[in-house]
């Protein structure tokens, strides 16, 4: 069966074709600046040049019209019509507690995903909005919601609730939520599949490092901690996120710097992170270059971000009392080569040990560390969109 993966947002839509049997994928693409002027859609089928168009696209129902007519378009299209679309799966950010699994998406289903809007303002109903417009256009096509957040509903309470009055859990669902779980749960899989092992008999901590970053704790096939919160503010430093701060600095820069609220979270959000400390972007390849050509900032904001990271691996094996596989992922996770020895080089009282060779790749499924490391550690490429459409595929069959 041929699945459509979706990933919207509030301007623009990534999608991607993948045949479920083979697992590969048919055509990808990606719609910009939908509803502002000047959009325009990618389309890349597999093995084929990519191709531009700019074409209005006032509405979330015209793009996703855009890349239905890619898709089946005579001479570059992949498919000769939507009939051979089994199934949509839709990436929705925030599924509260409501959602511990993904979902078909029934009436019910898509009330209870808008009831999660207050918690994910700026993503849920963008995503809402993505899935009405292909039930427009594909009535008849089943349909599945892929929560960031479901994978994390296995924390135990201690993990996810925070030190706050508890009526402002039980008035506002006020907690840790976590996200990247669809990256998480991927990835522990196929971490444990690597190692020849049953996923119920490992621990697992997954560092998802990219632009945002988190980590998971995953203890017998189950996450029992990660690094975001209520939001993907919380935990690492990232490119742009402060990740963890003291909450009374919120009013003291608000003081220093006459902001409101708004104010602080767009700093927090916008120009923290390694953008924040480095001052040169928010991009690692960037800050590298500067740090090799002697740019302070730029070599602290780079031990600053391993710092975090070793912290909270630290942390998490404290909280499963024990880890068997540390898995790198994401765009920094899978690349950055200097950033996995200088967190690992730390690691020696966990008794891991980086085997520099194997670990001078990029984007590849590989073990890194030595055979008598006591943690075995990897790089597992991230693959969201192929998540999707198992979960997808689960859910129609
Ligand atoms: P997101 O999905 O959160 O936007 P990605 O997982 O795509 O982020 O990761 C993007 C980040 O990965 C970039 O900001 C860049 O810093 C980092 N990155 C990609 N390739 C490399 C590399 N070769 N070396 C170091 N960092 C890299």
């Amino acid at each position: 069966m041929n699945i459509l993966v979706i990933n919207c947002g509030s301007s623009s839509l990534k999608y991607q074709l993948i045949n479920s049997d083979t697992e590969a994928v048919l055509a990808k693409g990606l719609c910009e600046r939908i509803g502002i002027e000047g959009s325009q859609i990618t389309y890349q089928p597999a093995g084929g040049e990519k191709e531009i168009t700019v074409s209005p696209m006032p509405t979330h129902t015209q793009a996703i019209q855009l890349v239905l007519d890619a898709l089946t378009n005579e001479k570059t299209g992949v498919i000769k019509s939507l009939d051979e679309v089994g199934a949509v799966g839709h990436r929705v950010v925030h599924g509260g507690e409501k959602f511990t699994t993904s979902t078909l998406l029934t009436d019910e289903a898509m009330k209870a995903i808008e009831e999660c809007n207050d918690l994910a303002p700026l993503h849920n109903p963008a995503n809402l909005i993505g899935i009405r417009a292909c039930q427009e256009l594909m009535p008849n096509t089943p349909m599945a919601a892929v929560f960031d957040t479901a994978f994390h509903q296995t924390m135990p309470q201690e993990a996810y609730l925070y030190g706050l009055p508890y009526e402002y859990y039980e008035k506002y669902k006020v907690r840790r939520y976590g996200f990247h779980g669809t990256s998480h749960s991927f990835v522990s899989k196929k971490a444990a599949e690597m190692a020849g092992k049953p996923y119920e008999d490992l621990k697992i901590i997954v560092c998802h490092l990219g632009n945002g970053a988190s980590l998971s704790a995953v203890d017998h096939g189950k996450s029992v901690d990660t690094s975001m919160g209520l939001t993907p503010l919380e935990g690492l430093i990232m490119g742009t996120r402060s990740g963890d701060i003291d909450p009374a600095i919120m009013e003291y820069i608000a003081k220093k710097e006459n902001l409101d609220i708004a104010g602080v979270m767009n700093v927090l959000n916008k120009k923290s992170g390694v953008l924040g400390i480095s001052g040169v972007s928010s991009d690692f390849r960037d800050i590298e270059n500067a740090a090799n050509e002697g740019n302070e900032r730029a070599a602290t904001a780079l031990r600053t971000f391993n710092y975090r990271v070793i912290k909270y691996i630290g942390a998490y094996a404290a909280a499963m009392n024990g880890v068997d596989i540390i898995a790198f992922t994401a765009g920094l996770g899978e690349n950055d080569k200097n950033m996995r020895k200088a967190v690992c080089d730390h690691l020696s009282y966990l008794g891991v040990k980086i085997d520099e060779e194997a670990n001078n790749v990029r984007g590849v499924d590989r073990i890194i560390s030595t055979p008598d490391s006591a943690v075995q550690v990897m790089i597992v490429p991230t693959n969201e969109e192929l998540a999707i459409a198992r979960e997808t595929l689960a859910l129609v069959k």
